[in-house]
């Protein structure tokens, strides 16, 4: 680690302290991917640290009038990891399996991931415990205005800009932009990211994380040397990122075998039919009961047999228990934190590539940093623009990471850790400490 700094940190550091454990906790599986690197790096303790705290926690209590008049009461979060680099950056969740380890990890994975593409951002991260699946669009509403509401005292355009993330979308961030505009007195676009066209939104910002997925995979086809369209692809997960690499995938003439969202999994060997299956979900809201291909358990599902399998669904879906039975040679991360530390061993004993989320998936918020850099100069750029944009920034992301793992003898993950940490050190150590 070049970085200098005249701070010394207080506490001594012992990295890998940690027992392999705790898959389900997706912070401590998180502190065990910084430990590593900090390991491989000889990390300063006065980064590390920093690294291993977020800047800034708020919990909300979100009061609701719900449709039978009662008022319940949400917990929320948005947790600010790392502002060092620019204003913090990171998605907003609904989700009844929230909690405040699983915002902290998620916002630590955006400072990895800003830091790793180079985007002028920190990490962060934002969630409300709760179903949306048994609320009614009106209860959501409430919910989303209210959130936004009080986290209003950390988020801005200079601050930290929300963006969709599992069960929340454009509509959502519409709402949070009108009530944070309402709280500032002006229309305030740049607020939040993801959002729809007629109100900022940038063009191609709802494919961008399945487009990022498909260029970091064909860049390790070219790098690997095998032919993308000849490799059959399993992707868990049919919401904005799995159902769009299925698409993006599929038009360019590869192989989709498999799909799944939370009620179970699709399997043709001889390669589904997407455009089928989004009008069929168009119809139906769920993928479940489709006719024309095998239908799969949720949990058998990972272990089909293919060559790229896209976990783009949670966090820790690959595990010690499944990691032995995965029969694909890679795995591409769409999903943030979808693999153990204990799975991530077990991957690299057996020769499986694991191209890590803070690069996979990246695509999403590239764009999302497109559309409020289109929003601040109040100037908007053609979707040709922006893909050509998203594909330089990803295959310059994934060059520096791949090359870096051959150079040093490490996986990739350990590779993209390396690159983002040493821009992340270098910003804290030329800034110094304050006071
Ligand atoms: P989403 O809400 O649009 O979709 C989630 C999908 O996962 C749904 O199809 C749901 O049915 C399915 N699912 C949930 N639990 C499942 C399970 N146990 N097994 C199989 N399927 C299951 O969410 P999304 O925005 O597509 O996010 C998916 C993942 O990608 C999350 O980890 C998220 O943090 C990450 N991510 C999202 C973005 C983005 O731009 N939306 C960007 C980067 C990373």
């Amino acid at each position: 680690m070049e970085t200098k700094t005249t701070v010394k940190s207080a506490s001594v550091v012992k990295p890998l302290e940690r027992a392999e454990s705790h898959e389900d906790n997706a912070w401590h599986q998180a502190m065990l991917q910084l430990d590593r690197a900090a390991l491989k790096m000889k990390l300063e303790p006065f980064v590390l640290e920093r690294l291993r705290h977020c800047k800034r926690i708020l919990t909300v209590s979100v009061p609701v009038k719900m449709d039978d008049g009662q008022v319940k009461v949400f917990e929320g979060y948005r947790i600010q990891h790392n502002m060092d680099r620019g204003p913090a950056k990171g998605g907003i969740r609904y989700h009844p399996l929230v909690c405040l380890d699983e915002v902290k990890a998620l916002s630590f994975w955006m400072t990895m991931k800003c830091a790793v593409v180079n985007l002028p951002y920190g990490g962060a991260k934002g969630g409300i415990i709760c179903d949306p699946k048994k609320m009614s669009k009106g209860e959501i509403e409430r919910m989303t205005r209210r959130y936004t509401a009080e986290i209003s005292l950390i988020i801005g355009p200079e601050k930290d800009i929300p963006a969709p993330d599992v069960n929340t979308n454009e509509q959502i961030m519409a709402w949070m932009m009108d009530t944070y505009s309402m709280t500032v007195g002006y229309s305030c676009p740049g607020v939040v990211t993801g959002k729809p066209i007629e109100v900022g939104g940038s063009l191609g910002r709802r494919e961008a994380t399945g487009r990022g997925v498909f260029y970091v995979t064909r860049e390790l086809a070219a790098r690997e040397g095998f032919d993308l369209r000849k490799a059959p692809v399993v992707i868990q997960g049919f919401g904005n990122v799995g159902s769009n690499a299925a698409k993006i995938f599929s038009d360019h003439g590869c192989k989709v075998i498999g799909i799944s969202d939370v009620g179970g999994g699709l399997y043709d060997p001889k390669g589904l039919d997407i455009s089928d299956i989004f009008h069929y979900r168009e119809k139906n809201e769920t993928i479940a009961g489709y006719a024309k291909a095998e239908h799969v358990d949720v949990d058998a599902f990972l272990e089909l047999p293919c060559d790229i399998l896209i976990p783009a669904a949670m966090e820790n879906q690959l595990t010690k228990a499944n990691a032995p039975k995965i029969k694909a040679k890679y795995v591409i991360e769409g999903a943030n934190g979808p693999t153990s530390g204990e799975a991530d061993r077990i991957f690299n004993e057996r020769g499986i590539i694991v191209v890590p989320d803070i690069l996979a998936n990246a695509g999403g918020v590239t764009v999302s940093y497109f559309e409020w850099v289109q929003d601040m100069q109040s100037y908007f750029w053609s979707e040709k623009e922006i893909n050509a944009r998203l594909q330089e920034i990803i295959i310059g992301a994934f060059t520096e990471v791949f090359d870096l793992a051959k150079k040093e003898k490490v996986d990739m993950r350990l590779a993209a850790f390396m690159v983002g940490i040493r821009r992340l050190g270098k910003a804290a150590s030329i800034r110094g400490m304050y006071p």
